[in-house]
C-alpha cells in the first residue's frame, strides 16, 4: 500500500486577493468639529468635546469657529490644541463642577401611554 497521496488540499486560497480591509481608518461619526480648519469628527466616543463658544473663539478666533452657537464641537486633537493654548493663563474659573460639559437632554422621563 505504497499509496500517495497527490491530492494537494491546501490549494491556496481561490482566487482571493488578499485586500486588507482597514474599517479603523474611516471612521464614521455624527458630530462634526466646529473649527473651520478642521475636518474631523468630534464624537464623544472618540474624545470629542464640547465647549463655549466663547472659549473656542479665544483661542481660534471668529473666523475660525465654523458656527455661531452657545457650544461648539471639538475634536480630541482641537481640544488639545485649546488647552495647550491656555496654558500658562491663571486660573481663572476654579469650576467646582468637574463633570464634563453639555446639557444633553437625558433627563426626560419616558413613560408609555400605551395601555389598551
Ligand atoms: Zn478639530
Amino acid at each position: 500500500m505504497g499509496f500517495k497521496s497527490k491530492a494537494r488540499k491546501n490549494r491556496g486560497e481561490t482566487g482571493k486577493v488578499a485586500s486588507k480591509d482597514k474599517d479603523s481608518e474611516v471612521y464614521e461619526g455624527q458630530v462634526k468639529c466646529d473649527i473651520i480648519e478642521c475636518d474631523k469628527w468630534a464624537d464623544k466616543k472618540i474624545g470629542g468635546r464640547k465647549m463655549s463658544y466663547n472659549r473656542a473663539v479665544e483661542v481660534w478666533g471668529v473666523s475660525g469657529v465654523s458656527r455661531k452657537i452657545g457650544k461648539v464641537s471639538l475634536c480630541k486633537t482641537c481640544y488639545r490644541s485649546w488647552k495647550k493654548e491656555k496654558k500658562g493663563e491663571p486660573k481663572q474659573w476654579a469650576s467646582k463642577s468637574s463633570g464634563p460639559l453639555g446639557n444633553a437632554p437625558n433627563s426626560i422621563p419616558v413613560r408609555s401611554f400605551d395601555q389598551p
